[in-house]
């Protein structure tokens, strides 16, 4: 049968995040949907995400890339530690100042949690599809509790993945596999939430979970 593929673009320019999301996509929902990044379709200016929570964020860049005339996907996650009162939350990628600098932001974790008894902690990732023609957009969230080591474990992952341990599996994000990780992280969580929340609103069969 000779199908139409959706096209839906991911608010990213990063080829290998659009690579990841439509590998899962096309995983649980078979080939129906056709990713492309914002610069795929020429957006090219910043988008502000100057949300106040993972949610709004998630939201702010979906509809900006949904500019484009085509449904659009936007993420955002990070890191909860309620001991710091929900800290770093949305600053996690730039805890430390730096955007990106994952050494500093283990440091500045790991001083933060110095002589801290209670080491809980919650990945949080959020996910938003918004509709050029401003239909109710769809949204999805995972989450995966754990806690934060003394001193860093495993060389995979990124990010807080080598402090965070994951006890049900007995070690930390980064001494998982990447399947591992998808299957039990706050991302995969918000994935496979947001593929059976697509193949209600298209009608589509999701039989491959
Ligand atoms: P973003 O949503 O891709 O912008 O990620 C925000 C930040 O949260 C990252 O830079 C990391 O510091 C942190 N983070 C989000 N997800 C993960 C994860 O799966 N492992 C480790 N760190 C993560």
């Amino acid at each position: 049968m000779n199908m139409n593929k959706i096209t839906v673009v991911l608010a990213s320019r990063n080829r290998g995040k659009v690579a990841e999301l439509q590998r899962l996509l096309t995983q649980y929902l078979g080939d129906v949907i056709e990713l492309r990044s914002l610069d795929d379709v020429g957006i090219t200016d910043e988008i502000e995400e100057n949300g106040k929570t993972f949610e709004e964020n998630a939201m702010i860049k979906a509809q900006a890339a949904a500019r484009s005339g085509y449904p659009g996907i936007g993420d955002d996650s990070g890191l909860v530690v309620p001991a710091l009162d929900m800290e770093p939350g949305i600053y996690s990628a730039r805890y430390a100042g730096e955007h990106g600098n994952d050494a500093a932001n283990n440091a500045l974790l790991l001083q933060k949690l110095t002589g801290v008894a209670d080491r809980r902690a919650a990945f949080i990732c959020s996910l938003a599809m918004a509709f050029p023609e401003g239909t109710a957009p769809i949204r999805a969230t995972g989450a995966v509790e754990g806690e934060i080591l003394i001193t860093p474990r495993g060389k995979g992952g990124f990010g807080y993945d080598p402090l965070f341990w994951y006890d049900p599996m007995g070690k930390t994000m980064a001494e998982m596999t990447a399947d591992e990780k998808n299957a039990i992280s706050h991302r995969g969580a918000a994935v496979r939430q947001l593929a059976a929340r697509i193949a209600r609103r298209y009608g589509l069969v999701e039989d491959n979970y």
